[in-house]
Formats: structure tokens, C-alpha cells, sequence
């Protein structure tokens, strides 16, 4: 008999029952150290004080009203982005998988609009993760995701991760769009070099094509910048962001420039929930200390004690872990022994990360981690790696 949950996801047999920080209390009373915070979505922790009081605010005043009306939330929000970021533009969704909806459609509105309604073609790459909507696997294109679920939705293009050549290959005059992940989450920690990001942008220009990067995982100072591609020193089109940007509460984005977004005018897209007062009070907390410089030096800091010690894992460990991979708090460890027995030694050692693509664990732990638990989750992972060298 089917489950009355739909059975789409094979859990593990824990119950979390409350969050303090970057720990996890289990019904049966065990701490878990969390180094997957709901996969980059609890990006300042369990409970954070600022973000429950701004929930609990809101919640007093008004949850919903329509975007029929104003919320001024959501302009404070919008113009706190567009304060820090490339964009002139956000438009609010509720998850990640609907800011692909809005990338793709867009783009497709810029070029229709343009005169040049055959540039429908959006190269996007192997190992992409852009959500489970029929524009969003379609868009990403594995087998994985797709068999069973088509006709799937036309105008993608598929290239090996990051292969530039083919990328120049690959632009004809129906392509109008490139979608990339600066570092690809689900695929396995794949970070692309800066200058190939660079490179990207300048194919974009080059051609008068758009760049849409995909920062729902590396955004919102994953990296240790607000925004990944800032390392490489270059801004997109359109962005699609969501995950850390509610620290928790559901809340996604698409930003965009004013070129890109000319086309969405009145009528051409809506949500009905996406900007509610009550994520974007959580949203503009969330942005209040993230796109703070000194936080973002902290993660910094955090992220070179991680690495580092990480690297020391790696070679104490040869037989378990492979290499380190990633930035700032989104870390992975590429490993010999198979990831998913890592994720069940680090269960037996009350220590949450996250299984990737690749035979890949990742590690992203709230940005908020302090050194101490660092140093805790540093002297678990020798333990889940003794354990499996002892197996
Ligand atoms: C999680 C994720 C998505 C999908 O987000 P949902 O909120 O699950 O729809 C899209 N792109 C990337 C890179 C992601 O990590």
C-alpha cells in the first residue's frame, strides 16, 4: 500500500524535533552536529534570534495579502538586493525551481520581444540541478530526473560541465541564453574557475546572448561573497536565487537587469504567494546580516579553518576521502569508500552532511558555525572515516 506520504524520498530514520544553532535535537534526545542546514537553506542556523522575531513580528500583523496591493516587505526586501547586488530588478518566488520558471521565460521574452523569437535555445550543462519543475528538468536534462516525464519541455542544450569549446561550438542564432551554476551543488561540489566564468560572460557579450547563473545553492554567502560569481569578478543577467535567502521560511528570487527583465511587464507573470509579508520580513533579516562584509570575512575565516582541516583528513585518510573541494561553506569531500556509507558512519557519529553527485559529500553547514564546532565536526569526520577504515 502507498504511503500516505508520497514515497519520492528514501529518509533516513531520523525525527528532528527542535534546532539550536548548528545543532540538530533528535526525538531521542541526541545532538547532531549540522553540516547540511536542509541543504544550504538554514543559512544562519536553527532559531536564529533575529529571524524568529522577525517571523513572530510579522506573523502578529499580517501574513498574506496579494500582490494585488503593495507589501512594503517586499519592496524593502527588493531594493536591499538590487542596494547589493547587479541586478535592477527582483521579482519573489517560493522556491528555487520557480526562479528557473521565470529565468527561462525571461529569456525567452527578452528575445521575443527583441524581434528574434527563434533564440528559444538556453545551453545549460551535465551535472545541473535547477529543481524538479518540467522547466527545471528539462533544463538540467539527466536521465535521472527526466525519464518517465516527457514530452519534456523544449529549446536546451546540454555540454559537458564547464567545456568552453563546446560552448563556443554550440552558439548558433537560435541559442539566447547560457544557464550555469557557478558551483554546481547536486552534481557534486563542482566549483567552475573563475576565469571560465569570466570566459562565459565574455562568450555572452560576445554573441548579445544572456547569462543566467543559477546561485540558489552558492548564493547568499555560501562562498563567502554575497554571490559566487563576485569571485570572478563579472555579473549576469538574471539570477535565480532561494534556499539560504529565507534562512528557512520558503523564499526564492530571480533577479535581473533592467536590459533582461524589460519584457515582464504587467501581466506576464504573478505568484500568489511569492513576496507575502511574511518571507520577506524573514528575507530582509536574513539580508541584514548576511550582506554584512564582516560576516562574510567570517565565513572566510571559517571556511579556511574547515578546508584545512579537511585537507588533513584527506591525507590522513586516503583510503576514505579523495580531495576537498568547493569555497567558502560549501565544501565537499570527494571520497574513495562510497558516500553513502560516509553518511551513515557520520549518523552513527550524530553528524549531518549531505551525499552529492559524484560520490561526493558535501558540507554546508550554517554560515554561522562558530570555530568550536569546526573543530567538533573536524574530530567526528576522523571518527566516521576510522570507522570505515575499521569496517
Ligand atoms: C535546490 C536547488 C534548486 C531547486 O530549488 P527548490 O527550492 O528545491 O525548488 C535549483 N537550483 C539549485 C542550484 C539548487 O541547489
Amino acid at each position: 500500500m502507498i504511503p500516505s506520504v508520497l514515497p519520492t524520498y528514501n529518509r533516513a530514520p531520523l525525527t528532528f524535533v527542535k534546532g539550536e544553532g548548528t545543532w540538530l535535537i533528535e526525538a531521542d534526545g541526541r545532538r547532531f552536529l549540522d553540516l547540511g542546514a536542509g541543504i544550504a537553506v538554514n543559512a544562519l542556523g536553527h532559531a536564529h534570534p533575529a529571524l524568529v522575531a522577525a517571523l513572530s513580528e510579522q506573523a502578529q500583523a499580517l501574513w498574506h495579502v496579494s500582490n494585488l496591493y503593495q507589501i512594503p516587505q517586499q519592496q524593502a526586501l527588493a531594493d536591499r538586493l538590487v542596494e547589493s547586488t547587479f541586478a535592477d530588478t527582483v521579482f519573489f518566488t517560493n522556491s528555487g525551481t520557480e526562479s528557473c520558471e521565470l529565468a527561462v521565460k525571461m529569456a525567452r521574452k527578452y528575445w521575443h520581444d527583441k524581434g528574434h523569437p527563434e533564440r528559444t535555445d538556453i545551453i545549460a550543462f551535465e551535472g545541473a540541478f535547477h529543481g524538479r519543475s518540467s522547466a527545471g528538468i528539462a533544463a538540467a536534462g539527466s536521465a535521472k530526473m527526466t525519464t518517465g516525464f516527457g514530452p519534456l519541455l523544449p529549446g536546451f542544450v546540454h555540454l559537458p560541465w564547464g567545456d568552453l569549446a563546446a560552448v563556443r561550438a554550440a552558439i548558433t542564432d537560435t541559442v539566447g541564453a547560457i544557464l550555469i551554476e557557478p558551483v554546481q551543488g547536486e552534481g557534486g561540489i563542482r566549483a567552475l574557475p573563475d576565469a571560465d566564468l569570466a570566459a562565459l560572460r565574455s562568450l555572452c557579450d560576445e554573441h548579445g546572448i544572456l547569462l543566467i547563473l543559477d546561485e540558489v545553492q552558492c548564493g547568499m554567502g555560501r562562498t563567502g561573497k554575497l554571490f559566487a560569481h563576485e569571485w570572478a569578478g563579472i555579473t549576469p543577467d538574471i539570477m535565480m536565487v532561494a534556499k539560504g535567502i529565507g534562512g528557512g521560511f520558503p523564499l526564492g528570487a530571480v533577479l535581473a537587469t533592467e536590459t533582461a527583465a524589460a519584457g515582464m511587464v504587467a501581466g506576464t507573470h504573478g505568484s500568489t504567494y511569492g513576496g507575502n509579508p511574511l518571507a520577506c520580513a524573514v528575507g530582509c533579516a536574513v539580508m541584514d546580516i548576511v550582506a554584512n562584509p564582516g560576516f562574510l570575512d567570517e565565513i572566510n575565516r571559517r571556511s579556511g579553518q574547515l578546508r584545512q582541516g579537511l585537507e588533513g583528513l584527506v591525507g590522513a585518510h586516503p583510503d576514505v576521502f579523495e580531495a576537498v573541494r568547493g569555497s567558502g561553506l560549501m565544501l565537499g569531500l570527494k571520497c574513495r569508500a562510497a558516500n553513502t556509507d560516509v553518511l551513515q558512519a557520520a549518523y552513527d557519529a550524530n553528524l549531518i552532511v549531505v551525499p552529492a553527485a559524484d560520490n561526493v559529500v558535501r558540507l554546508l553547514p550554517p554560515l554561522t558555525i562558530t570555530e568550536d564546532d569546526v573543530t567538533e565536526a573536524l574530530r567526528r569526520l576522523d571518527s566516521v572515516a576510522a570507522a570505515i577504515e575499521a569496517a
